[in-house]
């Protein structure tokens, strides 16, 4: 059976100790008072919660998954998860970041963040039930009315009720603007939709009493294509002016999709057959505040792989120091043994610190991006809410890609560590590999995340705000140049820094000439990109253990940070020679190849 140790000392280590997060929280008027030894103490509970309550029931809701009643259209999760979610809320963890106007805590983002990562590790398929419902607050809280956010916001923040995303239609994944859902005006100032949803997550079940269901649909008059999309809020279960629950809405789950992973989510078909919605936002603007709803998902996309990582890299991990087989190529290490474990074995490391260097360069990485949302919504210079902003823009689509193309690679890594029996379902390795793979697809594809980082965040501004986080990097390179403790992080770091710009720029001009130049190279150049901001912050985590280690600090924690730190830079970034290169052959290799693809 597998196991999972919430990775805390890792948390607060980089929180604490190289983003100094509470020394940030002090410029914001909201966050302030928040220190460092309640985050700790909230997120030791959190922990505790993800490790004895969900992770127990991550193999049985795999084996099990969710059963559709045709008759009644209800769904239900697998044994336990509604018990689970009982004890979330009655936690109150639902409400952990959440606006204390509408009943919510008030803690930063930066603690949901690392209380998710391990709700991840220990049950995706679970935590998609209240992670969703987050989307659809923070789009509520964007753009709802002031009635709505009355009515519906504190059942979010209480987690009493879920929220969905039902975008997906069966021709329409990707292009939202095909998308055929109609929404009819009535007399009272409400809507009745129309349509077919699929493949929509935590789209039924009954932990909760009811569940708001943002739509996406068309009203009569719409422009063709994604200018004509409005967004709504469909609950499942009518709510009367003053909270109550009615009657049942037009809208259920016509069926249960099976793939390949998080069975314990209910993964619903919706049909919609005239159910009553009420407008979120201004008509024809959905995309638009839908967005709200997709970047804090993408965001959250990207988390589920960092927690996947940690959990599979935990138990590869225990595993190889546990199995015994052949003896190291250097001499006999356990000579005790007939054989010794196979952690001796140099490609058994590599599959391991790949999987390490991954999960904790992630979590730097998730938690930075966090912080940054924090300041953008509470910073009281507006500059600084700018700027923050704009590079949570320019790094999410890295997030969502980078995480989990890397969590692909990690889980995939960790399973091969049991050779067969990794293969093998008992021990819990293929269940991360295939609960992982859909975190490349859902939430916008991984290449069309790095068309949106290409394309849009980067050459549609001129490079504007790559060259701000260019600047940040270049602080650390300025600041350790000359240091020949750090040259071995520092000078790789500067080289693809340097490289970046040409590179940039070199595609940019060629996209111009022909825009299918942006599309053959912009997946090579997110993982480029991704290598460059994981840089960043390896080089950052080594500088801040190098500094204890210099002051006599003996914790093996700081040595095992460079070591790593030293892997990542030998093995894993080198990557980016090989991905510039591919992406300098440019498009002809794929575009003339009618030929071959006839
Ligand atoms: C388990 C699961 C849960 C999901 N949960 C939700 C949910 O809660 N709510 C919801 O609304 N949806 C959900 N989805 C849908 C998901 O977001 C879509 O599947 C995804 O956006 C891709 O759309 P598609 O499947 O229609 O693929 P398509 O859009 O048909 O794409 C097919 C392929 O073409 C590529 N492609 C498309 N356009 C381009 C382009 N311009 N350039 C290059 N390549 C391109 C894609 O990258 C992909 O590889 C879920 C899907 C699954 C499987």
């Amino acid at each position: 059976m597998p196991q999972y140790n919430p990775p805390l000392r890792d948390m607060q280590f980089v929180m604490h100790e190289v983003l100094k997060v509470t020394d940030e929280f002090k410029a914001l008027p909201k966050h302030a008072d928040v220190d460092a030894d309640t985050i700790n103490a909230v997120l030791e509970e959190a922990g505790k919660f993800a490790a004895e309550v969900t992770f127990p029931l991550n193999i049985s809701g795999d084996t099990e998954g969710c059963k559709l009643d045709q008759a009644t259209h209800e769904v239900t999760p697998p044994r336990g998860f509604k018990e689970a979610y009982a004890k979330y809320v009655e936690g109150g963890w639902a409400a952990l970041s959440c606006d204390p106007e509408y009943g919510g805590q008030g803690l930063p983002f930066v603690v949901n963040q690392c209380v998710y990562e391990m709700l991840n590790s220990a049950n995706q398929a679970w935590t998609m039930y209240p992670g969703l419902s987050h989307g659809a607050y923070e789009a509520l809280h964007a753009h709802g009315t002031d009635a709505q956010k009355k009515l519906y916001l504190p059942k979010l923040v209480s987690g009493e009720w879920t929220g969905t995303m039902c975008l997906t239609e069966p021709h329409c994944g990707t292009d939202l603007g095909l998308l055929r859902t109609k929404a009819e005006p009535q007399a009272d100032g409400t809507y009745k939709l129309t349509g077919n949803k699929i493949f929509i997550s935590a789209g039924e079940h009954d932990m909760t009493s009811n569940i708001l269901h943002l739509v996406l649909a068309r009203l009569p008059d719409a422009p063709q294509g994604s200018k004509g999309i409005s967004l709504f809020l469909v609950p499942k279960f009518n709510v009367g002016e003053d909270g109550t629950i009615g009657s049942r809405n037009g809208i259920y789950c016509g069926s249960l999709e099976h793939k390949m992973g998080i069975h314990g989510n209910a993964t619903a078909q919706i049909v919609l057959e005239g159910a009553v919605g009420t407008m979120v936002g201004a008509p024809n603007k959905g995309l638009a505040a839908m967005f709200v709803m997709m970047n804090a998902a993408r965001l959250g996309v990207g988390n589920q792989s960092l927690g996947l990582t940690e959990v599979a890299y935990q138990n590869a991990l225990a595993y190889a120091k546990d199995r015994i087989q052949m003896r190291s190529l250097s001499g006999v290490k356990a000579k005790d043994k007939p054989a010794d474990p196979i952690i001796v074995h140099p490609d058994v490391r590599k599959m391991l610190l790949t999987a390490k260097a991954y999960a904790e360069g992630g979590r730097a990485l998730a938690i930075y991006c966090t912080m940054l949302l924090d300041k953008e919504l509470h910073h009281p210079d507006e500059k600084v809410r700018k700027d923050s902003g704009e590079i949570v823009a320019l790094l999410t689509p890295i997030v969502k890609a980078f995480l989990t193309d890397n969590g692909h690679i990690a889980t995939n890594a960790c399973m091969q560590v049991f050779g067969g029996h990794g293969f093998i379902k008992e021990w819990g390795m293929e269940q991360f590999v295939r609960d992982n793979r859909i975190n490349m697809i859902y939430e916008g594809t991984n290449t069309i995340q790095s068309l949106d980082l290409l394309g849009r965040k980067v050459l549609g501004n001129n490079g504007a705000t790559l060259k701000k986080f260019g600047k940040i990097i270049g602080a650390l390179i300025a600041e350790e140049g000359v240091n020949e403790k750090m040259a071995e992080f520092i000078n790789p770091l500067a080289y693809l820094a340097d490289q970046m710009t040409k590179f940039t720029t070199e595609l940019g001009f060629k996209g111009f000439q022909n825009p299918d130049e942006v599309g053959a190279a912009a997946v090579d150049y997110l993982r480029v990109a991704g290598h460059l901001v994981f840089g960043y912050f390896w080089a950052r985590m080594a500088q801040t253990a190098l500094r204890e280690i210099a002051g006599g600090n003996a914790d093996p924690f700081y040595l095992a940070k460079v070591q790593t730190a030293r892997f990542y830079f030998a093995k894993l970034f080198p990557e980016t020679a090989t991905l510039m290169r591919t992406a300098r052959s440019g498009s002809k290799a794929l575009m003339d190849t009618d030929a071959a693809l006839a």
